[in-house]
C-alpha cells in the first residue's frame, strides 16, 4: 500500500509514519517528490491497522498498489525517473534520447578505442561492449574478460562516453561494478534472482534486458527486484523475444514501450540490433522506437562488421551511425523530445 502524506508534510511527521509501519512489520520506501512524500510499504499487510496509519498526522490516504511490482510501478511513482549515467551524468528517461553504441564484443584495444572515438563523434551518450560474453555455443569467443574492462577503463578515459559492459554472473559482476558506469544483466540472466539481488546491492545503474520469453510482467518484477535489494536506478531494454518468425534473429514487440510507459517510472531502451538480427533492419527501427516514445537505444557498432567476433550480421558501420542520427533527430523532434 501507498501512504499518501499532505503538502508540506514535515520530515517528523513522515518519520512517525515510517515508524507506525516498521511497527506493524512492513518494508518502507520513502519517496519525495516535488510537492508531497509518499510512503511506498512492501509487505504482508494482514497485520496492519490502516486506520491507525490513516489517523496519523499529516496523512492524506492509505491506497493499495494493485500491481504485482510495486516499486517499479507508476502508482508509488509518477514522474519518471531519470537514471544519469557516466562522467558527463547523462539524464537517461529526460527529455533527451540517449545512444549508447558500440561492438558486441570488445575484440581489442584498437578495435573498442577506435569505436568508441567514432561513436561519441556520432552523438553517442554511452560506450557498449561485452567484456565477458554469454555465448549461445562453448567454442564461441566469450570475450576478453578482465582485460576487456580495463579497455573500457581506457575509452572512457579518451572520450568521456558512460561505459556499458554486461556481468553475466555475481562473480563478474564485482569487477564490472568496479570499473564500469552502467551494468547491463543480459537476456539470458533476466530471471538469475541472486545476480539481480547482487546488482541491487551495488551501487551503479542497471541495464535490464527483457529475457527473450518473458512477460512484460515478469520483466518488471525482475526490476522489482533490484529496487528491492536497494538500487533504484534501472533503465529496461527490450532486446526482442522468440517467436516463431525466422525472417529476423528475435521478433522486436515495439507495443511495449508506450505499454511501459503507462506501467513504470523507469527509463525505456530498445535494442534494434538483437531485436533484428539484421544491419539493414536497424536504421528504420531505431526510427520506429523513437517515434513510439523509448527514451534511448543500444546500439552494435562495428569498425569491420564482416571480421566482427560476435553479432557482425547485425553490426551496423560508424557511418551508418552518423546517418541513423541525422534522421533520428527530426524523429525526435516531431514528438517532442530532443537528440
Ligand atoms: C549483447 O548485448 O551483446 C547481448 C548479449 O545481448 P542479449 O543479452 O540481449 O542477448
Ligand atoms: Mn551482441
Amino acid at each position: 500500500m501507498i501512504v499518501v502524506m499532505k503538502p508540506g508534510a514535515t520530515s517528523e511527521q513522515v518519520q512517525h509514519v515510517v515508524d507506525l509501519v516498521r511497527d506493524f512489520g512492513l518494508k518502507d520506501h520513502v519517496i519525495r517528490g516535488t510537492d508531497r512524500t509518499v510512503i511506498a510499504c512492501i509487505g504482508d499487510k494482514r497485520a496492519v491497522d490502516k486506520g491507525a496509519i490513516e489517523n496519523a498526522t499529516m496523512v492524506e490516504q492509505v491506497v493499495p498498489i494493485l500491481a504485482p511490482y510495486k516499486m517499479a510501478s507508476t502508482e508509488v511513482k509518477n514522474t519518471r525517473t531519470e537514471v544519469c549515467i557516466g562522467p558527463k551524468k547523462f539524464p537517461v528517461g529526460g527529455k533527451k534520447i540517449g545512444i549508447v553504441a558500440g561492438p558486441c564484443s570488445i575484440e581489442s584495444r584498437d578495435q573498442l578505442l577506435r569505436t568508441a572515438e567514432a561513436c561519441a563523434k556520432a552523438g553517442a551518450i554511452g560506450l557498449r561492449g561485452g567484456a565477458y560474453k554469454p555465448r549461445t555455443s562453448p567454442y564461441s569467443f566469450q570475450g576478453l574478460r578482465e582485460e576487456g574492462l580495463r579497455i573500457c577503463e581506457e575509452a572512457r578515459d579518451l572520450t568521456g562516453l558512460a561505459i556499458v559492459t554486461e556481468a553475466i554472473g555475481v562473480e563478474e559482476l564485482t569487477h564490472v561494478s568496479q570499473s564500469c558506469d552502467v551494468v547491463q544483466i543480459g537476456a539470458r540472466n533476466m530471471q538469475n534472482y541472486p545476480l539481480l539481488e547482487a546488482a541491487g546491492r551495488q551501487p551503479k545503474p542497471v541495464l535490464l534486458k527483457r529475457g527473450p520469453s518473458a512477460k512484460l510482467e515478469e520483466w518488471l518484477l525482475a526490476a522489482e527486484y533490484i529496487i528491492n535489494a536497494g538500487n533504484p536506478n534501472i533503465i529496461l531494454c527490450e532486446r526482442g523475444i522468440r517467436t516463431y518468425e525466422d525472417y529476423v534473429r528475435n521478433t522486436l514487440p515495439l507495443a511495449v514501450v508506450p505499454e511501459l510507459r503507462e506501467r513504470t517510472h523507469l527509463p525505456v531502451m530498445v535494442d534494434p540490433s538483437h531485436g533484428t538480427g539484421h544491419a539493414h533492419l536497424v536504421p528504420p527501427m531505431c526510427q520506429a522506437s523513437v517515434a513510439c516514445g523509448c527514451d534511448g537505444l543500444l546500439l552494435e557498432v562495428h569498425p569491420d562488421p564482416e571480421h566482427a567476433l560476435s553479432d557482425g550480421a547485425q553490426s551496423i558501420t560508424p557511418q551508418a551511425l552518423v546517418d541513423i542520427m541525422a534522421v533520428l533527430g527530426r524523429i525526435a523532434n516531431a514528438v517532442g523530445r530532443e537528440m
